[in-house]
């Protein structure tokens, strides 16, 4: 099908390593390459990186992030797929899926003459109808219901992971928003490697990770750091240590004498410095930068836990949920800048520290401690949490939920059809094309689903045409009603979908050829990684109107 690549006549015995074949990807290759990932039947992708990394993945994202994309096309697709994954954090492969089939059914079209402008205008007119088939499909969500928010999480992560882990991050992820209200800034997140899914736990409180900072707790097991109940604390947004010098300075000092009194000087600003913590019963110290070694000595030996080099946004959440007013020096602390908490308890996580600051008066705070048996598998985790978190904030506050498993694209299908004899005749030929485009989510869910693809459409259509709005395919490869098998997704997904699914298309499309920009990267690259290298495939004879610039398999 496609053109075998130039060989680049590298003498082969100049070489003994062992290398993989990498070619260039082109657009049909993405969009197919994807396709057997869609939904809770589709399969996992083995991702190789040049240095050997061997990574497993079902979610569309982190393919197409690790993807070795050469072809200028399949590259712009790329772009604008990921673009929509971290915009809505669902959606990715069924917007390559639809935005590869928009672009085949386009060449189809222009084969038959219509102007690249006509498909556009047909595609447009196509996507008004499927947005006002979508609101229409929709059914609003109150945040108060709990169980059709955790089958919205379900739906966004399934063939992720078995139905266990599903329904318990499910579980976990909605009771962890219901209890800040649906306000993701006082959720915070940490992924651990060292332990199973299972042992993924929502604390109460805010959870700082001290392993990064030299704050060593293991070294005060003492029973009166592990636990300090209604600590004062103190917020310091800066460094604490003595004046910075900045390196090329040296001081000469003449004799013994001499010495003593620069080391005096210093020990009396240690001395001020620690004072200041310590004579307002400060019994958190919360620094954003390092603290000086002596001063730290210092204040744990008067009974304070320093916790230093604290991320900018959690420093920033502890502050204000505790009440306090942070400084940019310990000089400058005062009582008014002080805040409180009910706890801050020293906890381990695996083999890494963490302080946790629980009982904040101003503001409650949860986070999610996410456990995996390596850190790309616990990474992995937190970024699928984030997509379901994403999913269930879409439903709750934008617009509710449409019936998942590839019903609402059989829906949108049958409206836009309805829709196509609005425009011109041509324009027609575009809308119904459109209609073709999405059912090829469906199309592939029943294909994953182990059933034959055009048996399992025309079923489904006959379900639809009878009025069955909400019919799909489910995990066993049954059509059944997507809504009371508890299947839904929130509305913004598809919408967003067919978007940049529509827009990406029209970019491609109104592309008359591709030229070698003299700036840049190697012009070679373009000119003849597509459209010449296609012509001349074909025979020179056919250089008219074939070898559309965007077109996908070239
Ligand atoms: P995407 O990257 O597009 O989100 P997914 O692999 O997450 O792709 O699959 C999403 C599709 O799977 C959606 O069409 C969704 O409705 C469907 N889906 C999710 N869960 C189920 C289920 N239990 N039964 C049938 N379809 C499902
Ligand atoms: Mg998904």
């Amino acid at each position: 099908m496609y053109d075998s690549p130039d060989s680049t006549d590298d003498d082969p015995s100049e070489s003994t390593e062992c290398t993989v074949e990498r070619p260039a990807i082109p657009a049909q290759a993405l969009a197919s390459a994807l396709g057997a990932t869609l939904g809770p039947n589709g399969l996992d992708k083995m991702l190789i990186d040049r240095e050997g990394t061997v990574v497993v993945t079902n979610t569309g994202a982190t393919v197409l992030e690790s993807l070795d994309v050469d072809d200028p096309v399949a590259r712009i697709v790329r772009d604008a797929v990921l673009a929509h994954a971290h915009r809505t954090g669902d959606g990715t492969t069924t917007t390559a899926l639809v935005l590869g089939e928009l672009l085949s059914e386009a060449e189809r079209l222009a084969d038959q003459g219509l102007h690249p402008n006509v498909i556009i205008d047909g595609y447009a007119v196509a996507l008004a109808a499927a947005r006002d088939a979508l609101r229409e499909l929709a059914t609003p969500v109150e945040t108060s219901e709990r169980e059709t928010l955790r089958r919205i999480a379900s739906t966004a992560i399934t063939g992720k992971w078995d139905a266990t882990a599903t329904a318990r991050f499910a579980t976990l992820t909605v009771d962890a928003l219901r209890s800040v209200d649906f306000d993701t800034s006082r959720l915070t997140m940490h992924a651990y490697p060292g332990a199973t899914l299972a042992d993924s736990e929502q604390i109460g409180g805010i959870l700082v990770d001290t392993e990064l900072s030299s704050t060593e707790i293991e070294a005060r097991q003492t029973d009166g750091y592990r636990t300090r109940t209604d600590p004062t604390l103190a917020f310091v947004d800066g460094e604490i240590g003595l004046p910075e010098t900045d390196g090329s300075e040296t001081v000469t000092v003449q004799d013994a004498g001499e010495l003593q009194s620069v080391q005096e000087y210093e020990q009396q600003l240690r001395d001020d410095l620690r004072r200041a913590v310590v004579d307002l019963d400060v019994d958190v110290l919360v620094c954003r930068r390092s603290i000086d070694d002596g001063i730290r000595t210092g204040l744990e030996k008067a009974g304070v836990l320093p916790v230093e080099r604290t991320r900018r946004d959690e420093f920033a959440a502890i502050a204000r949920a505790a009440g306090a007013t942070s400084v940019l020096s310990a000089t400058e602390l005062t009582h008014e800048a002080l805040g409180t908490a009910e706890a801050v308890r020293h906890r381990p996580v695996g083999d890494r520290n963490a302080v946790v600051f629980s009982g904040l008066p101003f503001e409650d705070h949860v986070s999610l401690v996410l456990r995996g048996g390596t850190q790309h598998v616990a990474d992995e985790t937190e970024r699928i949490v984030e997509d379901c978190i994403a999913a269930v904030q879409h439903a709750a506050h934008d617009g509710g939920v449409v019936p998942g498993g590839g019903a609402g694209m059989a829906s949108i299908a049958r409206t836009v059809a309805d829709r196509a004899d609005r425009g011109g005749r041509r324009t027609a030929l575009a809308v119904d094309a459109f209609a073709d485009a999405v059912t090829v989510v469906p199309r592939t869910l029943a294909r994953n689903a182990g059933l034959d693809p055009i048996d399992a459409m025309a079923a489904l259509r006959n379900r639809h045409h009878e009025g069955d709005s909400a019919v799909g395919v489910d995990r066993s490869g049954t059509l059944c009603d997507m809504r009371e098998a508890g299947v839904v997704e929130p509305v913004t997904v598809p919408m967003r979908c067919l978007e940049t699914a529509f827009e990406t298309a029209s970019l491609l499309l109104g592309i008359d050829e591709r030229l070698a920009a003299t700036s840049g990267t190697d012009p070679d690259a373009v000119s003849h990684g597509g459209h010449d290298h296609a012509n001349h495939a074909h025979g020179s004879d056919n250089s008219g109107t074939s070898g559309y610039p965007w077109a996908l398999s070239h």
